[in-house]
């Protein structure tokens, strides 16, 4: 076993070797420009990038010309969001999103918002997810679009897509959905789901960095967007630039490997991940798991260890790569506003670790980690006044500090 362990794959996975394979020639000697209709090098290009798209439409259970290349999901999510809001502007400015979604569908609502548009963030339940009724509620005759994602991407829960896809499509309202933690890791179906839009990442399934795709429905119904990058009209006109070939390539790739590995993979990281779960609260007092695990990706565990600095923690075990619930901006340390929003307090959601299990762990790995974490929180645990007061039996909400 090798040291550093990558455990942090909910933010970003390394390149499956299969995939930089499949990709390699179009980085070197396959290098046509797929728009180029005169000649077989763009021919060629042409070829591999209607694979990928297949590839790609096959995961997910759509057809090929749904498919449309991007740089990633954070511009999937901002074409999706801004090219509705724009072209059913006349239907509505109502849009309904979660408090957890990803900074790429808040960031991109905080925007449109400055143009107009009206945005609802529901409040999720503590377990994380979205109250469908809640939902109904919230959905009104200028609504255009639901925008809630189908896997968390801290604490790995699964909103209720396929009852959220039932009532946008009762309610004639659009859905999109951030599926970039899902696809790849879980059946999707955007048919048997009613979703009509949704976005995905190459580099959080084994594939390169900045290429993704956004789905849009052509049938029942036939979604339109505002194109939100002008030019040569690529992509059916809803995005222009000349398409990244290798990316594509790349992110078909992973697509295809991850649809036929499913089943199994999903199998051994649900095992792998339950067996940390296990060790740690076995051997650990006041650990807390964040969110349903009923409803969650197999790979995903979102923990916070009571009375333990999440900081400190990482620090402690500086040879393994995961995540603190606590975001570093500027100087100051805020709390994970997903945690937040599940209701967690302050405490806890700094005292939180996300763990991202991948393709690549071994179980080796599972058993160093849940080891090292096991033996820094107990080391911690014993500098830490509060925990000692709290071992005494002390209730910690009845003490009365003094203020310095
Ligand atoms: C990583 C991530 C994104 C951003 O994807 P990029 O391809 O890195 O732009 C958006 N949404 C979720 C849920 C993610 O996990």
């Amino acid at each position: 076993m090798k040291l550093p362990i990558y455990m942090d794959n909910h933010a970003t996975t390394p390149v499956d070797p299969r995939v930089f394979e499949a990709m390699r020639p179009y980085l070197t000697n396959i290098f046509g420009n797929s728009a180029s209709r005169n000649h077989s090098f763009g021919w060629e290009a042409e070829e591999a990038t209607e694979k990928a798209r297949k590839q790609v439409a096959s995961l997910i259970g759509a057809t090929s010309k749904e498919i449309v290349f991007t740089s990633g999901a954070t511009e999937s999510n901002n074409l999706a969001l801004k090219g509705v809001a724009e072209m059913y502007a006349e239907k509505g400015n109502h849009i309904i999103t979660a408090a957890t979604e990803h900074k790429a569908i808040l960031d991109t609502c905080k925007r449109l918002e400055k143009h107009g548009t009206r945005v609802t963030y529901l409040p999720v339940q503590q377990n994380g997810l979205v109250d469908l009724d809640q939902l109904r509620m919230a959905i009104t005759d200028k609504t255009v679009l639901i925008s809630i994602m189908h896997a968390n991407n801290e604490i790995g829960v699964l909103q209720p897509i396929r009852e959220i896809g039932k009532i946008a499509k009762e309610r004639g309202v659009l859905l999109h959905t951030d599926g970039t933690q899902a696809a790849g890791k879980i059946p999707v179906s955007v048919l048997d789901d009613n979703i009509d839009l949704m976005s995905i990442s190459a580099h959080k399934m084994y594939g390169p960095k900045g290429v993704g795709a956004l789905y849009v429905r052509r049938r029942n119904p036939r979604v339109q967007l505002t194109a939100q990058m002008d030019g040569g009209g690529h992509e059916r006109g809803m995005r222009s630039g000349t398409l990244n070939v290798p990316g594509i390539v790349g992110l078909g790739e992973a697509c295809a490997l991850a649809q036929a590995e499913m089943p199994a993979e999903s199998k051994r990281l649900a095992f792998l991940r339950d067996k940390l779960k296990e060790r740690l609260m076995n051997s650990l007092d006041e650990v807390y798991i964040n969110g349903t695990l009923e409803h969650r990706l197999p790979n995903n565990l979102n923990i916070s260890f009571a009375y333990v600095e999440g900081e400190s923690l990482l620090m402690g075990i500086n040879e393994i790569a995961v995540s603190s619930g606590s975001a570093c901006t500027s100087a100051t340390l805020e709390p994970s506003y997903v945690l937040k929003a599940l209701g967690a307090g302050d405490d806890l959601a700094h005292s939180s670790i996300r763990f991202g299990l991948g393709r690549f762990n071994t179980e080796a790995e599972v058993d160093y980690v849940a080891g090292k974490v096991i033996e820094v929180v107990k080391k911690l645990r014993e500098l830490s006044p509060l925990y000692e007061m709290f071992k005494e039996g002390i209730d910690l909400t009845k003490v009365q500090w003094t203020a310095h």
